[in-house]
């Protein structure tokens, strides 16, 4: 509590913020990114908003997204290492770990800047100054509507903050749908719509906006690239780089494949393989009992939520799924002990 006084009343004089969140951020990154930028802002402070890497189109919508400065475009880097520097406060939005924010990182612990995380990931490490953190809440854009509130603030939200933090909230929780969806998302997510939400917009740009190539890259992929393990209860997708090009993939066209894997009658878990510049992407998802958030810390150097993370892998695509599928092999007993004896999905 009376870190939380502190805190207001270090917002209570303007001065210079950055706002970052995790790489290739989803709709809560950003979400929470824009949503508390344009409240600061509207507090009469310089805001910044850096992400790591690009977006994908289908946020861009949100208030503030033109003048978001991406890391990695060579024209925005240097502009945002110098608002990092002399940054007097930083924001770090939905993620627990630097590591998140990949080569911004360097930057964000050299600065002196006072470090602020808000987040709902589990085990945060400990980098931030002030932390606003529960694993209970279902999206970053949750907790940054809840602190707003703490502050003494609401009457701040308006139209398009409570539209950035809506998004967050109905993405993280699967359209409203994962365990995550409490009674208090959904209190909180009647008063966005009461503070001018557009839930039915949002929800079309989000979900049902796609382009030709994505709709036929999504149908080649169930086609040609899922792969099910019945008697382990899994499936996975494998993309590779020649297929994101065949399909001229942008980012956020893989967003959402995963659950198609998951939604398969008998499958309680599912991965999508992504061939990135960088090494393999992966996401993981499961179905309640099961939690693939240590699986992916152990095995593929990542972690997330019990019923959605994600990691990585330097290994080649094909040795990152054939490690995959011996670790679930290996791995069953712990994975599925909660599920004695298996049948279907509930
Ligand atoms: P997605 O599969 O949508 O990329 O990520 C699912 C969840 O896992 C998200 O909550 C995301 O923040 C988390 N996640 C994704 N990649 C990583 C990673 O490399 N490390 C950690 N710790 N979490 C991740
Ligand atoms: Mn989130």
């Amino acid at each position: 509590m009376q870190e939380l006084e502190l805190f207001k009343d270090r917002l209570s004089s303007p001065h210079k913020v950055v706002i970052t969140t995790h790489h290739k951020p989803d709709a809560d990154a950003l979400g929470s990114s824009l949503g508390m930028a344009n409240y600061l802002k509207k507090k009469g402070h310089d805001v910044t908003v850096i992400t790591p890497s690009d977006y994908p189109q289908f946020l861009s919508w949100m208030k503030g997204n033109d003048q978001v400065l991406n890391f990695e475009n060579p024209e925005h880097r240097e502009k945002a290492i110098e608002m990092v520097m002399n940054a007097d406060t930083i924001f770090c939005l939905d993620f627990s770990c630097l590591k998140r924010l990949h080569e911004l990182a360097s930057f964000v612990t050299k600065s002196k800047a006072f470090i602020v995380n808000i987040d709902h990931h589990q085990d945060p490490k400990d980098f931030a100054d002030f932390r606003y953190w529960s694993t209970k809440a279902a999206a970053t854009c949750e907790l940054v509507y809840e602190l707003i509130v703490a502050l003494g603030d609401q009457y701040y939200i308006d139209k398009d903050i409570a539209d950035c933090l809506y998004a967050g909230i109905m993405t993280d929780t699967g359209g409203f749908r994962h365990p995550n969806t409490t009674k208090n998302v959904h209190l909180i997510t009647a008063e966005l719509i009461e503070l001018g939400a557009d839930n039915t917009r949002i929800s079309r740009l989000i979900y049902d906006t796609n382009s030709v190539n994505r709709l036929k890259f999504i149908g080649f992929a169930i086609t040609r690239r899922l792969t099910i393990l019945e008697d382990l209860k899994t499936a996975y997708f494998s993309i590779g780089k020649k297929d994101l090009k065949k399909y001229q993939s942008q980012t956020g066209d893989t967003e959402g494949l995963v659950n198609y894997a998951l939604s398969l009658d008998g499958i309680k878990i599912a991965a999508l393989f992504t061939e990135r510049e960088d090494g393999v992407k992966i996401s993981f998802r499961s179905t309640e009992e099961i939690a693939v958030n240590k699986f992916a810390a152990d095995y593929f150097d990542g972690g997330g939520h019990k019923n959605a993370s994600g990691g990585r892998s330097s290994l080649p695509l094909k040795e990152t799924t054939e490690k995959f599928e011996k670790l679930i092999k290996e791995n069953q007993k712990t994975l599925f002990n909660q599920l004695e004896p298996i049948h279907e999905k509930n």
